[in-house]
């Protein structure tokens, strides 16, 4: 069984982006109005030869209970069937406070757990991904779903890991 991947975060983050540009295809639906990914949906990947599960989380977007809690609850199933984790946090806005509380549940679970400041598209734009080391969650890595940007790097860092 390939191990499995999941991509976390806040909605409109870009975890549909980053998961059709590491599997190479357009199947996870990117909206700009969040809300459309079903629950978890899966997708077999490779790097390198290496095949992997990737899972794409959000379909809860719209949950009663509000996106905190919805956010916290679903990042914690997917990384309960995880091996490995990308938490993706959207480099233009920052850490938010649902993006803390995911951070301290991640951390009790003892996964493999890397920090994707996405939309860095380009240079310009990498002092912003450099704030997210204040989640204390160690090196984020910079990248730009969207253009591809960073996205070798953070697989080659993944796969050692997976
Ligand atoms: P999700 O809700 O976390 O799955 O986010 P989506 O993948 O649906 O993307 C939400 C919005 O962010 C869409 O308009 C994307 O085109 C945009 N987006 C995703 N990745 C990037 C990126 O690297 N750079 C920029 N500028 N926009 C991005
Ligand atoms: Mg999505």
């Amino acid at each position: 069984i390939p191990p499995v991947l999941a991509v976390i975060g806040r909605p409109n983050v870009g975890k549909s982006t980053l998961v059709n540009r590491i599997i190479g295809r357009r199947e996870a639906v990117v909206e700009d109005t969040p809300g459309v990914t079903r629950d978890r949906v899966s997708y077999s990947a490779q790097w390198l030869g290496r095949p992997f599960t990737i899972v794409d989380t959000g379909g809860w977007e719209h949950d009663a209970k509000g996106i905190h809690a919805s956010v916290a609850e679903q990042a914690e199933i997917a990384a309960d069937v995880a091996d490995a984790i990308l938490f993706v946090v959207d480099s233009h806005v920052g850490a938010t406070a649902t993006d803390e509380a995911v951070v301290k549940m991640l951390r009790r679970k003892g996964k493999p757990v890397f920090l994707v400041a996405n939309k860095v598209d380009d240079f310009n734009q990498e002092a912003e991904a450099a704030v997210l080391w204040g989640l204390g969650f160690g090196q984020p890595w910079p990248v730009s779903a969207l253009h591809g940007r960073g996205t070798a790097d953070l697989l080659d860092a993944v796969m050692e890991k997976l």
